[in-house]
C-alpha cells in the first residue's frame, strides 16, 4: 500500500508521483550508461541532451520566441534579487511593487547595491493582504519588478502590471500554473522548488536585448552574459536538479497537456478549497482579499485561533501534511501547486468540513 500523503508544503513541495517513479527507475543506470545521471559529466552527450530538452520544453510551454534565452542558475530566486539590479540598471533607478516578504527582500537587495529603488506601491498597510492596483510607472525607470504570486501572504496578480519599461517578475510560486504573454517581460525567474522541481536550480528567462545592459565590472558568474553564452554551463551546473526539472516539464507537456490545462486544473483545485471556507459559516477565514486570492497558496485562519494547532495535527494524522502557515504570519496555508492532484484538494475540503462540524 502506498505511504504517500497529500503534501501541502510550500517549497520544497510535492512532485508528480510519475516523475519520482521515473527517477527511481533511472537512478542506478541512466539510459544504459551504467551510471546515474548525477555521476556523469555535465559535458557528456547524455547530459547535454537533458539540458537542451529542458530549454526546448520551457520555450514550448511558455510560447517563447528566439528573442528569449533560458537559463538554469544557482543561488535560488534570492540570488536574482541582487543579480537583476547588478546587471540591468544602467545607472537608472529600478521600480518595484511591494506585495510581501519576497518583494521586500528584492527591494532590500537593490538598496544594498546603492541602486536607489523606487517603491511605486505597497500593500503593507493591510498586512500585504491585497494587490495594489493604482500606481504610475516612471518612464525613465530601469525596469518594473513585481512578484506574481505571494507565497506567504496568499495573494496573486490576476492581471499583470503594464509599463513602458521592461517588466521583471519573480514567478517562483506560480510559474507554469497558467499561460501568460511573455512579450512585456525583460526577465522573469522562478526558484524551481515550488512548481518546477527540486531546490537547487532557478529558471531565469531573459529577453536578449537585456543582455546588452550587462556591465563588465561585476564578477564573471554574476553576469547574465556568462551563462547565456554557455547554455548555463559556464561552470558545473546543478545537474540533478536540471534533470528532475526536465522530467517535471515533460509531465506538464505530456500528461497535463500544457499551461491552459494546468490553469483549468488549478482553478478547480483552488475553487474546491476556497468553497470549503465559504461554506463553513465563518469557521475558517481566508486571509487574502477575495479578488486577489492565490490559486497556489491558500492562506487561512480559524475563527478560533487556539484550534489551529489541533487542526494542523489532526490533518497530518489523516495524511494531509504541511498545512502550517509561514512562521512570520502563523495560521494555516495549503500550497496547491501544479503537482497537487484534485484528490488532494477534495480530501482537504472534506477534512475541513468534518473538523468544523466536530469543533463548531
Ligand atoms: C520561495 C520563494 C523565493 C525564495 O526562493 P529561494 O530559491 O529559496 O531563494 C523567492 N520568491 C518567491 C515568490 C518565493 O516563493
Amino acid at each position: 500500500m502506498s505511504t504517500r500523503v497529500f503534501n501541502f508544503n510550500p517549497g520544497p513541495a510535492t512532485l508528480p508521483l510519475q516523475v519520482l517513479e521515473k527517477v527511481q527507475a533511472e537512478m542506478l543506470d541512466y539510459k544504459g550508461t551504467g551510471m546515474s545521471i548525477t555521476e556523469i559529466s555535465h559535458r557528456s552527450p547524455e547530459f547535454d541532451a537533458v539540458v537542451n530538452s529542458a530549454v526546448a520544453r520551457v520555450k514550448r510551454l511558455l510560447g517563447l520566441s528566439d528573442d528569449f534565452t533560458v537559463l538554469f542558475l544557482q543561488g535560488g530566486a534570492s540570488q536574482q534579487f541582487y543579480q537583476i539590479p547588478m546587471n540591468l540598471c544602467q545607472g537608472k533607478k529600478p521600480a518595484y511593487i511591494n506585495t510581501g516578504t519576497w518583494s521586500t527582500k528584492a527591494i532590500k537587495e537593490a538598496q544594498i547595491l546603492g541602486k536607489d529603488p523606487v517603491v511605486l506601491a505597497s500593500s503593507e498597510d493591510k498586512g500585504f493582504s491585497y494587490i495594489p492596483k493604482e500606481y504610475e510607472v516612471p518612464k525613465d525607470a530601469a525596469y518594473l519588478h513585481f512578484t506574481t504570486n505571494n507565497t506567504i501572504k496568499g495573494t496573486q496578480f490576476h492581471t499583470f502590471p503594464k509599463a513602458d519599461v521592461p517588466v521583471i517578475a519573480d514567478m517562483s510560486s506560480d510559474i507554469m500554473s497558467r499561460p501568460f504573454d511573455p512579450k512585456p517581460f525583460g526577465l522573469f525567474y522562478a526558484g524551481a522548488q515550488k512548481n518546477l522541481g527540486p531546490a537547487g536550480v532557478c529558471l531565469t528567462v531573459i529577453r536578449n536585448d537585456m543582455l546588452e545592459r550587462v556591465p563588465e565590472d561585476i564578477p564573471t558568474l554574476l553576469r547574465y552574459t556568462t551563462q547565456a553564452s554557455k547554455n548555463s554551463m559556464a561552470n558545473t551546473c546543478p545537474c540533478f536538479a536540471i534533470y528532475l526539472l526536465e522530467l517535471v516539464l515533460a509531465w506538464l507537456e505530456e500528461e497535463v497537456g500544457g499551461l491552459e490545462k494546468a490553469e483549468a486544473r488549478n482553478q478547480k483545485k483552488a475553487g474546491t478549497v476556497y468553497d470549503a471556507f465559504d461554506k463553513s459559516g465563518g469557521f475558517y477565514k481566508a486571509t487574502a482579499a477575495p479578488e486577489d486570492r492565490s490559486l497556489m497558496n491558500v492562506t487561512f485562519r480559524l475563527a478560533n485561533e487556539d484550534l489551529e494547532p489541533v487542526f494542523i495535527k489532526e490533518a497530518a494524522e489523516q495524511g494531509l501534511k504541511g498545512l502550517k502557515g509561514h512562521r512570520s504570519v502563523g495560521g494555516c496555508r495549503a500550497s496547491i501547486y501544479n503537482a497537487m492532484p484534485q484528490a488532494g484538494a477534495d480530501a482537504l475540503a472534506d477534512f475541513m468540513a468534518d473538523f468544523a462540524a466536530k469543533n463548531g
